[in-house]
């Protein structure tokens, strides 16, 4: 008889990924472990969407104290305290670690601390304990990519980790190292904050992937806030003075032209790597490309009962992408017939306005070979957005020409990510700009912008003049 095995599933990492996985095995009925060798709830709770969120809240918060004066209210004394911004936002994370803690226990979730090594397929070690189980699922998540020359010190230099603590007094000068998601989201953080900042990007342009269009849009808004925005541009080397400024050597990527420029603080947020190296996946033949470990629509590796998911199993590196593969993965498991066969995964920066976006992109969309047709609707035009003093930005809505299907949908403005769901809601069920304005959206609400969109498809928008 061959012997038992100590777990029916054993989960490597508890971010977002494996958290969701080990919750929904455990639903189902499976005996599962989840080994952490860090924290309860990985990059997203602890360093990632959550306190950067908290950060940008309270950073918008001190924005609209100073824009109130527009409608009369004024506030003789507006001060930041920096100490008791941190503890806050720490406290949300330890609640929100607290509670993933709590789900564990409710779901008989056997929490493992420790780093786990592959010892052989079945089995895997932590410390000097061996456990084996039927089915693995490696959620190791991802770190943040190193830029030689520019030698992260979480002090003066320092990466999302490391920027999360907001130094008091804050920087007066703040070089952010990239223009993606993660370099806007603190750009907008440390400028509301009183920083200067500026964002350099080695590509032609700034959050790649996003609509051409939106993306102009977002960062003329993020220029208007005075965060000033070059491209094609990169930093060689950022030398520390003895006064504690830092002396940063940037390059023009399309003259080769070089200029030194002084800083008090440079984040460096040029990508992230998968975290799959140390965990003997080569021992066991597991298949990995750049890094990233490559799997099927079931989550499952060349090794069938080793599933991979989240960042460590491959772009977008997104929350929401490994928490659904981490169902996916434990479905599957349990014997149900799951797939991970998303019609769009959801983009999002957190910023004021926000951008946010899913489907195909203008762009994408030819590509792809479509007819389409656009739709656009302006915030300027929204009376709740008026309300709200926000009205910079527009939603977009892609659709193919004849059958009127939703391809994608791209939104600058106050609470995008938030309307999203409707549009994420509208690709998975196939729905055409027809159908989103057939349904009454209530008023004044920042979602009407999305009917109107989808009525300017048609050019029947009717707040607007439609050309
Ligand atoms: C600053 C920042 C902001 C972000 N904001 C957002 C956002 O707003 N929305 C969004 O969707 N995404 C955001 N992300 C991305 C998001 O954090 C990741 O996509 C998500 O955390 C990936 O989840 P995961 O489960 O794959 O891995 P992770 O969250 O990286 O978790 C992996 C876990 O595995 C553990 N681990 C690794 N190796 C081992 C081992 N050998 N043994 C035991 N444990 C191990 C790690 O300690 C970690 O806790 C952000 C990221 C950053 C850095």
């Amino acid at each position: 008889m061959t012997k038992a095995m100590d777990f029916d599933v054993l989960i490597i990492g508890a971010g977002p990924g494996g958290y969701h996985a080990a919750i929904r095995a455990a639903q189902l009925g499976l005996k599962v472990a989840c080994v952490e060798k860090e924290y309860l709830g990985g990059v997203c709770l602890n360093v990632g969407c959550i306190p950067t969120k908290a950060l940008l809240h309270a950073g918008d918060e001190l924005a609209a104290s100073k824009h109130a004066a527009e409608f009369g209210l004024t506030f003789s004394d507006t001060r930041l305290d920096i100490g008791k911004l941190n503890k806050w936002k720490d406290g949300i994370v330890t609640k929100l670690t607290g509670g993933v803690g709590g789900l564990f226990k409710a779901n008989k979730v056997t929490h493992l601390i420790g780093e786990a090594v592959f010892v052989d397929a079945q089995s895997i070690k932590v410390g000097d304990k061996t456990y084996t189980a039927s089915n693995f699922i490696v959620a190791t998540g991802s770190e943040p990519a190193k830029l030689p020359g520019l030698d992260v010190d979480q002090q003066s230099i320092v990466d999302s980790t490391g920027a999360l603590v907001i130094p008091d007094p804050v920087p007066a000068r703040m070089l952010c190292v990239g223009g993606g998601v993660i370099g806007f989201e603190f750009a907008h953080i440390y400028n509301n904050m009183g920083s200067q900042v500026k964002i350099i990007e080695f590509l032609p342009n700034v959050i790649p992937g996003a609509d051409a269009g939106a993306v102009a849009a977002f960062r003329k808004a993020m220029e208007k806030q005075g965060i000033e925005v070059q491209t094609q541009t990169k930093a060689n080397k950022a030398e520390k003075q003895p006064d504690g400024t830092l002396k940063v050597e940037l390059e023009d990527v399309k003259t080769g032209e070089k200029r030194t420029e002084t800083y008090d603080r440079v984040l460096v947020a040029v990508g992230r790597r998968p975290r799959s190296a140390g965990l003997n996946l080569e021992g066991l033949g597991i298949v990995t490309e750049r890094g990233f470990i490559t799997v099927n629509s079931r989550m499952q590796t060349n090794v069938a009962h080793i599933y991979a998911i989240g960042d460590v199993a491959g772009n977008p590196m997104l929350a929401h992408k490994a928490m659904k593969e981490g169902l996916v993965a434990a479905e599957v498991i349990a014997g149900e017939p799951a797939e991970m066969d998303p019609v769009a995964i959801p983009g999002v920066v957190y910023t004021s306005p926000e951008l946010a976006w899913v489907g195909l992109t203008e762009e994408e969309a030819k590509a792809k070979g479509y007819k389409i047709k656009t739709g656009q609707f302006p915030f300027a035009a929204s009376g709740r957005a008026m309300t709200l003093q926000s009205t910079d930005g527009f939603v977009k809505m892609v659709t193919e020409e004849g059958t009127d299907l939703v391809l994608g949908v791209h939104i600058v403005g106050p609470h995008a990510s938030d309307m999203l769901g409707e549009a994420s809601l509208g690709l998975e069920m196939a729905a055409t700009a027809g159908d989103i304005a057939l349904t009454i959206h209530a008023h004044p609400t920042l979602g009407e912008s999305v009917l109107e969109a989808a009525e300017a498809v048609h050019k029947q928008a009717i707040h607007i003049v439609n050309r």
